[in-house]
């Protein structure tokens, strides 16, 4: 079975030397109740958690995984006692809203929690992950009783949250949507539809499920601008609030699919379930938004979170592993062969691992920062600027670190040779966790859209500004340092020319709009790497700081600027192919006709 430890020390590192985490709760409305106290102990005792009761149903999860008995959906064996712990543990509280049973906590701490949650077992984490953005979408545009009735649930865990937006035809373009919604002539409204691939769409860890669902009202208008956003409860509350009369929501099936096997994949029906309707009529996308963007932050959470257990387990067992001589020559001369950690080919693998779960981890760890701030700053400015930074880096959060999460997860399958491709290591099992992570929430390509299209360049470029004004400002303060020098140099140049890639496609898009889908993907892997490059050096930086100070862990910081100088050298070239494919354009896309991509079949 895999090992985890869950990296504390470079959560510390990333938080309090490169992020400057304490600084950042101080100034939040919530800085008595952050102390350092309480973070070292959500850290420690999520450690101890996620090691102790979560890893060790992983593969459990992902051989049983979930069966369906009549319309009840059974989770694998161990998963209902491991969420009746985490409920008593009181953890699905933790960043909730103190007006309805919450800790208050900052939504950083959450995101902690949730990288170790998504190492340890990703199935499971997907239950409370998905109430965790129920509540944020109800907390923000639900009435008052729906709050009321629903949040303390939520937040206390005792009832989970889906979201429910996919349907047969329709996954990616929502203005498709068939599921409507009736209203009954009460305070309600009568909702009847089909959706497919609901996640924890039914199950037997909490005693109700309530159910976001996208609707479409009789008098809705065509497209996106007609859906409604809808609670439906698998049990309506009775007049204490506790669980009621049955609703006709039910799981139909559940899908069979390649990876995370211990969470269910539900069909729903909705067969004049009654609901309610959630913020206004047709404006259910926006408040649906607010649950995505929240899932979206939490999918590549999942990418790092395998990244690292998965770098964990590699490194382990190249160490112990022994085959062949190093080419310098033998260096366990007491052993038949040496480690195969002693091969480059093998350190090129865990160091790529390394250096993406690592950096992975900062980003996030950036990107929670401004979640905490749009969602506390009593500061309107400064909240609207974090909004805008956030809007930018969550499609490079979503998208970049779930590509390289494959990637990362595939190289850890290498480093085993042909062990990793047995089941019994459970290396494989984490590239088939890790596939779904660049499909749901949104694809790879839809994600790029939505940065390059959506983001920079509706907002003519001014979204990205500032963050590469930061950029900019950080390469500028340490330009005169020479030990800086081998990553502000090549961090400045691609940095100018993030700009002019964005100027190059934004001008070829104002005569061809083909030509942002033509270059977004390689756009959103080029931003990822400088983003990371970004956090590299700045991880570069506070290691030199800290080694001028003689630490007693000087090993820790010596090791950050190994792996920085390997991404710098050997991961960040890859911007080179990306702006390459970028400037090449989509003429080569768009020349061949539909018909002629086929004529190969055909004698
Ligand atoms: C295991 C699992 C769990 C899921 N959980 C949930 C859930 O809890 N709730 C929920 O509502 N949904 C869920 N989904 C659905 C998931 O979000 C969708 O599958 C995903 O959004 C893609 O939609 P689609 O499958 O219909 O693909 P399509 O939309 O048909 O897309 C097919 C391909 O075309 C591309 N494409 C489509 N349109 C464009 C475009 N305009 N430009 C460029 N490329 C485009 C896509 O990127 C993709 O590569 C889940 C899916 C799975 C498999």
């Amino acid at each position: 079975m895999p090992s985890y430890q869950a990296p504390l020390r470079d959560f510390r590192f990333a938080m309090d030397e490169v992020l400057d985490y304490p600084r950042h709760y101080a100034g939040l409305p919530q800085a008595d109740d952050v102390t350092p106290d309480v973070v070292s102990a959500i850290l420690e005792e999520g450690a101890r958690f996620t090691r102790d009761v979560l890893l060790p149903l992983n593969q459990v999860g992902d051989t049983h995984g979930c069966r369906l008995e009549g319309d009840q959906v059974v989770t694998p064996p161990g998963f209902k006692e491991a969420y009746a712990q985490y409920v008593e543990g009181g953890w699905p509280s933790l960043s909730g809203d103190p007006a309805h049973e919450g800790q208050g906590l900052p939504t950083s701490l959450g995101m902690v929690l949730s990288e170790m949650v998504c190492s340890t077992n990703l199935a499971w984490g997907m239950y409370p992950g998905l109430s965790q953005g129920a509540a944020d979408a109800l907390r923000h545009h639900g009435s008052e009783a729906q709050k009321a009735q629903y949040l303390a649930k939520l937040n206390a865990g005792t009832w989970t949250g889906t979201m429910c937006l996919t349907e047969p035809q329709c996954g990616t373009d929502l203005g498709l949507i068939k599921t409507r919604a009736q209203p009954d002539g009460e305070e309600g409204y009568r909702i009847t539809g089909t959706k497919i691939f609901i996640s924890a769409g039914e199950h037997d860890l909490a005693e109700n499920i309530v159910h976001l669902v996208l609707a479409k009202l009789p008098d809705a208008p065509e497209g996106t601008k007609g859906i409604s956003l809808f609670l439906v409860p698998k049990y309506l509350p009775d007049a204490e609030g506790g669980i009621g009369e049955r609703n006709a929501v039910s799981c139909g099936s559940l899908e069979h699919k390649m990876g995370i096997h211990g969470n269910a994949t539900c069909v729903m029906n909705f067969d004049g379930a009654r609901g309610f309707l959630v913020g206004e009529p047709h404006k259910g996308l926006a408040c649906m938004f607010t649950m995505m963007n929240v899932a979206r932050i939490g999918v590549g959470i999942q990418g790092l979170g395998l990244m690292e257990i998965s770098f964990q387990n590699a490194l382990a067992y190249a160490r112990e592993r022994l085959q062949m001589r190093a080419l310098s020559g033998a260096q366990n001369t007491d052993k038949p062969a040496d480690p195969i950690i002693a091969h480059p080919d093998v350190r090129r693998m865990l160091l790529t691992q390394k250096a993406l779960a690592e950096g992975g981890r900062m980003m996030v760890l950036y990107a929670a920062q401004l979640a905490d701030t749009v969602e506390c700053s009593a500061s309107d400015s400064e909240r609207e600027s974090a909004e805008t930074l956030l809007g930018l880096l969550t499609p490079i959060v979503k998208a970049f670190l779930t590509e390289v999460g494959f990637e990362a997860t595939n190289e850890g399958v290498q480093v085993f040779g042909g062990h990793g491709y047995i089941r019994e290591w459970g290396m494989e099992q984490y590239v088939r966790d890790a596939r779904i992570t660049r499909l749901y929430e949104g694809t790879t390509g839809i994600q790029a859209l939505d940065l390059l299209g959506r983001k920079v360049l509706m907002s003519q470029g001014e979204a990205l500004k500032p963050f590469t004004k930061q950029i900019h400002k950080f390469c500028k303060a340490h330009e005169a340092n020479d030990a800086m020098a081998e990553f502000v140099t090549p961090l400045a140049k691609l940095n100018a020319e993030w700009g002019d890639l964005t100027m190059a496609v934004g001008m070829k898009a104002m005569q061809d709009r083909e030509e942002v889908g033509a270059a977004s993907v390689d756009y959103l892997m080029y931003a990822g790497y400088v983003t990371l490059a970004f956090f590299w050096a700045r991880a570069a930086q506070a290691a030199h700081d800290a080694l001028a100070g003689n630490p007693d862990d000087a090993a820790f910081y010596r090791a950050k600027l190994d792996t920085a100088r390997f991404y710098y050298q050997r991961l960040l070239p890859r911007t080179r192919a990306h702006a390459e494919m970028i400037r090449a354009g989509g003429d080569t896309l768009m020349a061949m006709s539909a018909e002629d991509f086929g004529r190969g079949f055909a004698i």
